[in-house]
């Protein structure tokens, strides 16, 4: 007994200096690593024991992101990922509509969800009832869905986009008239952008970008003239012209790599980007206010390990209706067909 004390303790100081190593340059330190090590090691063991892919979206926590997950992305890469994995269970690190999105684009994967009360208040603000009540008064328009949509609202949709492709859908549509929904502030970016079409929106935000204002912007450029400025795209539209760049997680974290001769950055978005690029930057500085997602940090070590430990597939497992499914699948396969190649639509 005491030889196995001895040894879980081994265990557990590698484990602290692992995470240690990843973790520092987000601002942990080693006693925090001590108390997250028994977690992130046994949540470790059970994913290569049970053959589970942790997939995260750059939201989450660093903890989550560097220390279990094997890939951290934005929606259309969480998607990417799932599709050309090997592994048959999907432990989704992110909201539910997003897990959902994994499932539709994977139907036959067991996809896991830690916190199916994760929910979003862009998904939460449309129901599938909503979307039949624009239709019928929009009868000629498209309907393309954000994939921050529930998979209901997916499903009697026409096509389902992410902040990545929506423009190459909107631009190629040749409708006058576009249904996208339910993100208020994208229906208005998009609208400037194609003066040509009308754009209906929906009157969904996010609480995380719609907290943003002009005046932080101007006040942050006249404090930090050399930082760069970029805006994720569920942020309103009158900020873009302020920025050097607007689009979604992933181009926010291409601009940074391509651009080796800038040292600071504001990201206007949600706190766990910044945190992401301080551990990958250490050299650079993100500074500017940051906003949390009430959502997605609802995902927790905790609540993780619970999932891998009670195989609680009630409690757990994402679950579509066939019928919501086939829908939804449906949605999905135009938004490929109409953009010519595949994997771009969920
Ligand atoms: S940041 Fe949070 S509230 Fe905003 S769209 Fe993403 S999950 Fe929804």
């Amino acid at each position: 007994m005491e030889h196995r004390i001895e040894s879980d303790l081994n265990v557990s100081k590698q484990e602290t200096e692992r995470l240690y190593a990843l973790l520092a340059n987000a601002g942990y330190q080693m006693e925090d690593c001590a108390t997250i090590a028994p977690l992130t090691e046994e949540i470790n063991i059970l994913k290569q024991i049970d053959g589970v892919m942790a997939l995260a979206h750059h939201y989450m926590t660093p903890d989550i992101t560097f220390a279990i997950a094997d890939y951290a992305e934005d929606a259309l890469g969480l998607i990417r990922r799932a599709e050309s994995s090997n592994s048959n269970v999907i432990l989704m690190c992110s909201v539910v509509s997003l897990a959902e999105c994994v499932k539709i684009a994977c139907p036959d994967k067991k996809v896991l969800c830690s916190e199916k009360q994760a929910g979003c208040s862009v998904a939460d603000s449309i129901t599938a009832e909503d979307v039949a009540g624009l239709k019928a008064k929009y009868p000629n328009a498209p309907a393309v869905a954000y994939v921050t949509t529930s998979a209901e609202v997916k499903a009697v949709s026409d096509f389902v986009v992410t902040s990545a492709n929506v423009r190459d859908v909107i631009g190629t549509l040749p409708a006058k008239q576009i249904l996208f929904y339910p993100d208020h502030s994208m229906a208005q970016s998009l609208a400037a952008d194609f003066p040509d079409k009308e754009i209906i929106g929906w009157e969904g935000t996010c609480v995380v970008h719609d907290n943003y204002t002009i005046e932080q912007v101007v006040n942050f450029r006249k404090q930090h003239p050399d930082a760069h400025v970029l805006f994720h795209s569920e942020v309103n539209p009158d900020l873009y012209v302020h920025g050097e760049l607007t689009g979604g997680t992933n181009a926010m974290m291409k601009y940074v790599a391509d651009h080796p001769e800038v040292n600071s950055f504001f990201m206007v978005t949600e706190c766990g980007l910044s945190d992401q690029l301080r551990t990958r930057y250490p050299g650079k500085k993100f500074i500017g206010t940051c906003s949390l997602c009430p959502f997605m940090k609802m995902i927790s070590l905790e609540n993780i390990l619970d999932c891998l430990r009670t195989r609680d597939s009630a409690k757990y497992e994402i679950t579509i209706p066939d019928h919501v499914l086939v829908g939804a699948v449906k949605a999905y396969k135009n938004t490929e067909q109409l953009l010519g190649h595949t994997h771009d639509g969920c």
